[in-house]
């Protein structure tokens, strides 16, 4: 080991301990030097008051809401109806929990609420949702939900599916506008949900866990194109409404596709969750130029999740480093590894950080 080497294993522990970190202590140099590299670029990572538009959160935690401290950290915690999770299936109780978690978090919380998609077919669903997202933003919700159920799973009375564009959302989406609140928007899926197996896509191993969302070859089912055209009927009649369309707006391949929605509706913004590695694989240089030119229009968010029955170090753990490569990725220009790719640093300006990290947040979903 090199004198160094042996510094800065030395110092990671230090700044393990002083920074309470959770990790397991690491068990060789290269981890050492490797946990004090991620202390250090966390460092750099809190120093810009990050926020996190785009996370599930479903427990309380002294040792997350630490955490959230340290890093002075933001978070949106966002719901989600889903029939097919036990956890997701019901509305009330996830809004009760979500709800205890933002009064407990001294600031560092904010609530996306949602609707029940499922209700649909029921005669009083538009009302009865409006009622539901008003009292939730009585209740200082800054934002609303809606999922790739409408589009790919919800079906009508004749047996279509649902789109976003259905008469029946209409007054929910006027309403959300009305209150001045935004529209957080998971459409559709990545490409690879229509296309062949490809295990070199950075989603893929999702659709091996939940193969219900792989739609290839299903006769019958929705285009993805088709999906996104009934957003972008939702953007183009409701230029009042902000709406940020996560997952980069469902067009993780396609920056020119981005940027061409985002010309053209200006009401529209776009989140980084769970998409960071389609950027991490494209040309740097495209990248930079692209985050650059839109710095007003893109969101930081993670898609990271603390469950019921999380263990907590492991999760806050794998949530640490997921903001240290971030951070690697946008702001710095280093060179480092990515489920075995080389990943170069984008070494976005300061004031382009500002933006994506923190400004437009603010600005895209008020009351933040
Ligand atoms: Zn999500």
């Amino acid at each position: 080991m090199t004198g160094l080497a042996r510094t800065i294993a030395r110092l990671g522990l230090v700044l393990s301990v002083a920074l309470g970190s959770t990790a397991q202590a690491p068990s060789s140099t290269s981890a050492q030097a490797k946990a004090a590299d991620d202390e250090a670029v966390l460092r750099a990572f809190s120093a810009i008051n990050p926020i996190d538009v785009h996370v599930h959160v479903f427990k309380t935690d002294p040792a997350f809401q630490s955490m959230l401290e340290r890093l002075n950290l933001k978070l949106m915690d966002i719901l989600v109806m889903d029939d097919s999770n036990p956890h997701r299936k019901q509305l009330q109780p996830q809004i009760d929990d979500a709800q205890a978690l933002v009064r407990s978090s001294h600031g560092h919380v904010a609530l996306c609420t949602t609707f029940d998609p499922y209700e649909f077919g029921s005669a009083s669903f538009s009302a009865g949702a409006i009622h539901q997202i008003d009292r939730d933003f009585a209740q200082r919700a800054v934002a609303v939900k809606i999922w790739k159920n409408i589009g790919m799973e919800i079906k009508d009375s004749s047996g279509q599916y649902v789109m976003a564009d259905d008469p029946k959302f209409e007054p929910i989406y006027k309403d959300i506008s009305a209150h001045g609140k935004t529209l957080m928007t998971h459409l559709a899926e990545p490409d690879v949900a229509w296309g062949p197996p490809d295990a070199a896509d950075p989603s893929w191993s999702y659709y091996q866990e939940n193969p219900q969302w792989y739609v290839a070859n299903r006769p019958g089912f929705p285009s993805k194109q088709k999906i996104l055209e009934a957003r972008d009927h939702v953007l183009a009649d409701n230029p009042k409404l902000r709406m940020v369309g996560v997952h980069l707006g469902s067009m993780e391949r396609d920056l020119d596709n981005i940027a061409r929605h985002l010309d053209k509706y200006p009401n529209f913004a776009i989140d980084t969750a769970a998409r960071m590695e389609y950027l991490m694989l494209m040309p740097p240089e495209k990248v930079a130029a692209f985050l650059v030119k839109y710095q007003d229009r893109v969101l930081y968010g993670t898609d990271l999740d603390l469950h019921a029955d999380a263990n907590v170090p492991e999760t806050l753990s794998e949530w640490q480093s997921t903001y240290a490569r971030d951070w690697r990725f946008l702001a710095t220009g280093e060179t480092f590894t990515v489920e075995g790719k080389q990943v170069h640093g984008l070494s976005l300006p300061g004031p382009v950080l500002q933006k994506i990290f923190h400004d437009n947040a603010i600005r895209w979903i008020p009351g933040l």
